[in-house]
């Protein structure tokens, strides 16, 4: 998934781009409102973290302009442990959640995912595709009580394929949501992740179209 973090604190902003890029997601940092302005009608993203005091101005602005506009992607606020009013209003202004700072960088990492299965329509962590068992929240998957790694990429594009049950992902959908601006990607990175996680998984879990993208089987 590709994630906004917009924060000025340096220290705090590399700590979750880290944290949240080790998942496999695909994190743009920046450090005010006019930058995330430009990210956002740059790139379709899957969340956004939402710092509150900005160099330029207010997060709560920001996130009430998307809101305005019909914009209903999950955003989640970190504030500061004695704004409880920042909290309400950003809640009342449409957030989906919020983190006090200073926040556990696995709480924050799990809240991510929480709020993106929602988003995606289902809470459930836990799904079943064919023989495999998959827990999203664990990140851990089992065939037949056997064991299955993944590395952070190919969970990440797992997670892309998983939102779309029935549907097309495009390679261009999957190097949006695993790579930030400025990552150098070679032509044929997705398909290798892809045949590293059949390989895994099992050849026929997901089928390429040729041109068009890759399809989750459900079977
Ligand atoms: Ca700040």
């Amino acid at each position: 998934m590709r994630v906004l973090l917009i924060e000025d604190e340096p220290g705090l902003g590399q700590a979750v781009q880290e944290h949240i890029a080790a998942a496999g997601h695909a994190v743009d940092w920046v450090l005010r409102l006019d930058d995330a302005e430009a990210s956002l009608r740059a790139v379709d993203y899957g969340l956004v973290l939402l710092d509150l005091h900005l160099p330029d101005g207010a997060g709560l602005d920001l996130l009430r302009t998307l809101r305005r506009r019909g914009d209903a992607r999950p955003v989640i606020i970190l504030t500061a442990r004695d704004q409880i009013r920042d909290r309400i209003d950003g809640l009342n202004a449409g957030a989906d959640d919020y983190l006090v700072k200073p926040f556990d960088l696995d709480e924050l990492r799990a809240r991510v995912a929480a709020v993106a299965r929602r988003y995606a329509g289902n809470p459930n962590p836990i799904v079943r595709l064919g023989t495999l068992d998959i827990d999203q929240a664990n990140r851990q998957i089992s065939q037949a009580g056997k064991r299955i790694d993944l590395t952070g990429r190919e969970w990440a594009i797992l997670e892309q394929l998983l939102r779309r049950p029935n549907g097309i992902v495009t390679k261009e959908q999957l190097e949006e949501a695993l790579y930030p601006f400025g990552a150098e990607i070679e032509s044929n990175t997705i398909e290798v992740h892809v045949s590293r996680l059949r390989k895994k998984l099992g050849r026929d879990f997901v089928t390429t179209l040729r041109g068009m993208g890759y399809r989750l089987e459900q079977a």
